[in-house]
């Protein structure tokens, strides 16, 4: 008989084993763990009865075993409560505790008094002892315990049964079973023989019992325990399926966002509930595709859903449905869409406007190209008409206003010149052009253009050059004296009294690479501290009460700081209102000739040609074509070359033109561009193609004055171009560099 109680103590140890190392890889279910545990004590006492020498030890064991029996039926009560899903007042469940124990207390006196058991001995059925017994008057209390809960468990597990759709029905079904089974071979022990404790073996088909359910919960075991999970509210919502899409259980936030799973019974699919159709479709999609996450929404709320496979082991035994509830998120994304739509409805407008504005400003560049043209054309003709003018007359009071003529004229010439560069560096036009040049050479250059006004405004006028500075450079020399010579036209325009000085010096020399300063120090009006900045706007001026006299059209500053941002420096200005300010940059250029400088006034090593040109020439026998559709062009040209003593031949049109050439032979032809009919540079080409003057220099005379032109007028096949008004200077240049040397007298 020991046998048997060891079997029964040894397996529902067994039982206990079985769901901690087997069945539980996470979390131990709190009541499957106790009562598993109850019952390897319980048989363990059992054991301890059968084994027991003395009557001490088997009371003592007897005790033990009244744990089990006292606190397992509120614990299975317990667990039945949470699996059918219903709540229990922790009152109730702390006084059921409480009458557990009470009955426990009047179990620990047996063997000082009778209450509990009135009388105790020792006896032997087969080779176990049995601890003898007659109930004393406590002992009813234990019938409460015994009978009463076994009552109220089969009448909530039948309940369910017929009510209860969210429970399942298989482990209700097997805790029935259970509670049969346990009454049965109660029953049967008694009748059989009572002195066999038929307990410990209920113990054990009951672990069998949990443990079928254990496994099964653990399906659907999400939270803490099986019911719990469905029970618990939260912010996500759960729905439990296994493999066959039978529904198993959901919390009640999942109720809240899938109204259908009401509808819905345990173990039976949720296919045929319309609402919950569209949860198949999802696990479909994930076995066959692996998409896990699934947007689903419902009464304006949106919901992400993800799918998870319930493991068992390596098998997958069912699908977790995760609703959370995504509006806020849904709805910060849909406002970014909203918003990025908008933006790029706006980007598209701004692209559109970008495209008219660029359009306009074409338009104002071409509007701007053909004023200067049309301008530049008449002026061409005062200029050089002047010219003649004050070439031939003797009439000194003649002579001044002539002089007075070719200043408006200059000035005139000056103001659209500007207008042509702003609107060249708007639309990118300007280019930078490098070349060899004598340092010395442009600070002559700028000296003479300055000082005449200079002197008229009784200013002094100083240029201090620092004399060990290397001489030549390659760079833009005609952009670098053009922002020197707006600085200090400037200078001399905004002063009134005392000095303007320009001091050049080179700052470091290295790998044949200078860094040259320039700075113009002036003692005039000065600029007020908050106007600096805006002194690069276009159209900016200031003071315009003061400076009203002062002519100007608030482009030049804005052109001085375009070109040096073209080579790569900037204009640094200091001022003090009333006082007098200082314009200075800094500019990198490549040194061509590393000897000092010098005194820069002193021109030798710079001015061999211009010392010919000082003495002034003639050529009277150079063969010279002047291509023109305008007369008046034709005739400033002639006037011009009246003093070199030549004699052009004249054409009105490229066809003309080309009946010239094809019988003469020149040693220069001037070509005007814009001629109707046949323009020069398609003149140019027939030329060419019929091999008309072939070795004879071809010069353009165009009043375009776009930056760009040079390159494009070189590339068509023009030898060099001259830009009207016609300087007579830069006539003379053209003449000296193209007429063969022996026609030069
Ligand atoms: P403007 O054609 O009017 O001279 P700028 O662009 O060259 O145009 O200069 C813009 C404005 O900056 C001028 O109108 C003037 O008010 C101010 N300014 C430029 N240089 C000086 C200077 N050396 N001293 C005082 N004010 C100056």
């Amino acid at each position: 008989m020991v046998n048997y109680y060891l079997i029964t103590a040894v397996l529902a140890v067994i039982n206990l084993f079985v769901l901690i190392f087997i069945f539980e890889p996470k979390k131990t279910n709190y009541y499957f763990m106790i009562l598993l545990l109850l019952f390897a004590l319980t048989n363990g006492a059992y054991l301890a009865i059968a084994v027991s020498t003395s009557l001490e030890e088997a009371v003592l064991a007897n005790k033990i075993s009244y744990l089990g029996g006292c606190f397992m039926p509120p614990i299975v009560l317990f667990l039945i409560i949470a699996i059918c899903n219903y709540t229990i007042k922790p009152w109730l469940r702390c006084g059921l505790y409480i009458y557990s124990a009470i009955v426990y207390f009047s179990v620990l006196t047996i063997g000082y008094s009778n209450i509990y058991y009135d009388s105790i001995y020792l006896d032997k059925f087969m080779d176990a002892t049995v601890l003898g017994h007659t109930y004393g008057p406590a002992h009813k209390m234990f019938y409460v315990i015994l009978y009463g809960y076994l009552i109220i468990q089969i009448a909530l597990l039948v309940y369910s049964l017929v009510k209860r759709r969210v429970v399942s029905k298989y482990s209700l079904g097997a805790m029935l079973l259970m509670e049969v089974v346990t009454i049965s071979l109660f029953i049967a022990g008694r009748m059989i023989n009572p002195n066999i404790e038929i307990m410990p073996l209920v113990y054990v088909t009951d672990g069998w019992f949990f443990l079928y359910m254990y496994r099964r919960g653990m399906v659907y075991n999400v939270e803490d325990n099986i019911a719990g999970s469905f029970a618990k509210q939260g912010t996500y919502g759960y729905i439990m399926l296994d493999t066959k899409l039978n529904y198993l259980g959901c919390n009640q936030t999942a109720v809240s966002i899938f109204p259908g799973i009401s509808e819905c019974v345990v173990d039976h699919t949720i296919t045929k509930v319309p609402e919950m159709e569209v949860i198949s479709t999802w696990i479909g999609e994930y076995s066959q595709n692996a998409k896990k996450v699934f947007n689903y929404e419902n009464k304006e709320r949106h919901f992400e859903c993800r799918i998870e496979s319930i493991m068992y082991g390596r098998k997958v035994c069912g699908y977790m449905v995760e609703l959370r509830d995504d509006t806020d998120r849904w709805q910060k994304i849909n406002l970014i869409s909203k918003h990025n739509a908008e933006l790029q409805e706006l980007t598209v407008q701004l692209e559109k406007a970008k495209e008219e504005a660029e359009r306009a400003n074409k338009a104002k560049s071409d509007f701007l190209a053909r004023v200067s043209h049309e301008i530049r054309t008449p002026v061409n003709a005062i200029l050089g008409m002047n010219e003649m003018i004050l070439r031939e007359s003797d009439d000194d009071e003649i002579c001044n206003y002539a002089d007075d003529v070719k200043n408006a004229a200059l000035s005139l010439l000056s103001i659209i010149n500007e207008l042509l560069d702003s609107s060249k560096i708007e639309s990118g036009m300007m280019e930078i052009i490098e070349e060899n040049y004598h340092l010395g050479s442009v600070l002559n250059d700028l000296y003479t253009m300055v000082s005449i006004r200079a002197k008229e405004k009784e200013l002094s006028l100083s240029f201090e050059v620092d004399e060990k500075m290397p001489r030549a450079y390659c760079g833009d020399a005609k952009r670098i004296k053009q922002v020197v010579l707006n600085i200090l036209t400037n200078a001399i325009k905004y002063t009134t009294q005392g000095s303007v000085l320009l001091k050049v010096s080179c700052n470091k020399v290295e790998q044949e690479e200078a860094v040259l300063t320039f700075s113009v120090k002036d003692t005039g009006i000065g600029i007020r501290n908050e106007n600096i900045e805006k002194i690069y706007d276009a159209f900016q001026r200031f003071d315009l009460e003061k400076n009203k006299n002062v002519e100007g059209t608030g482009l030049g500053m804005n052109i001085v700081q375009q070109f040096l941002k073209l080579m790569g420096s900037e204009l640094k200005i200091v001022s003090e209102y009333g006082k007098g300010s200082e314009f200075s940059f800094e500019i990198r250029q490549k040194v061509i000739d590393a000897t000092p400088i010098g005194d820069f006034k002193d021109k030798k090593s710079y001015l061999a040609k211009e010392s010919v040109q000082k003495k002034g020439f003639t050529a009277p026998d150079a063969k010279i074509l002047v291509v023109d559709d305008n007369k008046m062009n034709i005739k400033v040209l002639k006037g011009l070359l009246k003093q070199n003593k030549v004699q052009p031949d004249e054409a009105m049109s490229g066809k003309e033109c080309l009946a010239l050439t094809e019988h003469n032979t020149y040693d220069l032809i001037f070509l005007d561009h814009m001629m109707p009919e046949m323009d020069g540079i398609e003149t140019l080409h027939v030329m060419k193609e019929k091999k008309l003057c072939e070795n004879t220099p071809v010069i353009m005379l165009t009043a375009n004055a776009i930056a760009g032109d040079r390159e494009r007028y070189l590339a068509e096949g023009f030898n060099d171009f001259i830009s009207k008004p016609v300087m007579p200077q830069v006539l003379n240049e053209v003449l000296l560099k193209y007429l063969p040397e022996e026609k030069i007298l």
